[in-house]
């Protein structure tokens, strides 16, 4: 194991192409994973786990699926790559808006770091005004102006999350508490007339999982509707992943369900799902706004293999797999899973709580209330977390490794899966 991963040390800064998968949040030698069916990952050395990361999302059907990689294998024979517009992207384009109608357009991308960092453009480009607000703990890929740390109290102008991003790009990102309807409301009154856009997860689920308080993204819809700015929902990874039509179906259904007319985003971003496990993202919203996006409007851009046909027909198919069956099933798991745990550890009398968004889960060691806001979850005990990741990884359990990432359950996942998960969590927990 470690010649393996001594060689991608020396290749790749920190042996990964992407942060979290050097387990910085729970220490040890990340496992390395060969190959992936269903609800499990082998690593390289041949110990299969039962995945609760499932490729961080995307993997929603199982891995491998046998008709997305019959798909993918049909659609590479036709060629790899065009640089035109194909059938299957227009098909793929009206499976979202056929689910998400406030995308009423739609531009596809590869990564949800594209995504967003479109959506920021257009919003700046139709409103001709810079400042973006965002929630300290939701994360939206690693462009620039996103890559803002949290300011703890009121509005703070952004400082930069990482080096190289330069004061001038985070100086136009106001950062907020999340669920903070007073600070928001103040933010407004303060800079409503340069305000861009309010870009939110749907649910945060990028520092672990929460709940949005009821009636959170509605005020943000209200407030950006009053003052002319651009509400972005970032779906990239709740998008039909929390359930069929993404967190925002969440509270759709609730608000209709109460007879009350459901709030709608202005721009929306998905990624993971839609792609089946291959880079395809998207960024969708109202037509007019859409429409000032190259080559109809004057806000750029671009991507040589946005759409790629290989890519789009395995997003394609898994959308079409993802009946209301599906999610009902995953929905049902997911509530096992969460109650299952939650019990374990409280028999052993270990302090936790519960995230929850739709069909996602996390659990915060250490705390006895959910939290909303990112101050509140960094509270969490990570270094429990981390001792339970190790004992569940040497039971054959592959959890997301670090605290403030979601654990996802997918379709291929049974219920002996979720027993085995449970015992494995009771018996660390003892
Ligand atoms: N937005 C959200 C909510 C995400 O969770 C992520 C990635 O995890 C991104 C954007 C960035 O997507 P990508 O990693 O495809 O660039």
């Amino acid at each position: 194991m470690s010649v393996r991963s001594d060689r991608a040390a020396a290749i790749l800064p920190g042996g990964v192409n992407s942060p979290v998968r050097a387990w910085n949040g729970v220490g040890g030698e990340p496992t390395p994973i060969a190959s992936a069916k269903g609800a499990r990952v082998t690593d390289a050395d041949g110990r299969e786990y039962i995945d609760y990361v499932g490729s961080w999302g995307p993997a929603i059907l199982g891995h491998a699926h046998p008709t997305v990689v019959q798909a993918v294998q049909e659609a590479a024979a036709q060629g790899l790559s065009f640089g035109a517009t194909t059938e299957r992207e227009v098909e793929l384009a009206e499976e979202i808006r056929g689910r998400y109608a406030p995308a009423e357009r739609l531009r596809l991308v590869s990564t949800g770091t594209e995504a967003t960092m479109t959506a920021i453009r257009l919003a700046r480009g139709a409103t001709g005004r810079d400042v973006i607000v965002k929630f300290a703990g939701c994360y939206h890929g690693h462009s620039d102006a996103l890559l803002v740390a949290a300011g703890s109290g009121l509005a703070t102008a952004g400082v930069p999350d990482s080096a190289g991003v330069t004061a001038g790009a985070a100086a136009d990102t106001l950062v907020l508490p999340y669920g903070d309807e007073d600070a928001l409301t103040a933010a407004f009154a303060e800079h409503g007339p340069r305000i861009a856009a309010v870009i939110t997860e749907a649910a945060p689920a990028n520092m672990g999982t929460v709940t949005p308080p009821r009636g959170f993204n509605r005020l943000i819809a209200t407030l950006c509707r009053n003052e002319g700015a651009v509400f972005i929902v970032d779906e990239v990874l709740t998008g039909f992943r929390a359930g069929p039509a993404g967190y925002w179906g969440v509270e759709r259904d609730l608000d209709l369900a109460a007879g009350v007319e459901p709030w709608q985003p202005d721009l929306v971003t998905f990624g993971k799902v839609i792609g089946g496990g291959m880079p395809v993202a998207a960024l969708g919203g109202r037509a007019d706004l859409m429409d000032q996006l190259a080559p109809l409007g004057p806000v750029y851009q671009a991507g040589t293999l946005s759409g790629n046909p290989v890519a789009v027909a395995a997003g394609l198919v898994t959308m079409r797999l993802l009946t209301d069956d599906v999610y009902t099933g995953i929905a049902r798991r997911a509530d096992a899973l969460a109650d299952g745990v939650s019990t374990a550890l409280s028999s052993a009398g270990v302090t936790h709580a519960v995230g929850r968004a739709g069909t996602l889960l996390s659990f915060f060691l250490g705390l006895d209330v959910a939290p909303v806001t990112f101050d509140q979850a960094a509270s969490q005990d990570t270094a429990a977390f981390a001792r339970m990741f190790h004992a569940l990884n040497e039971s054959g359990i592959y959890l997301p490794p670090s605290a403030f990432e979601t654990w996802f359950v997918s379709d291929a996942h049974t219920d002996a899966d979720i027993d085995a998960t449970v015992a494995a969590v009771a018996a660390w927990a003892q």
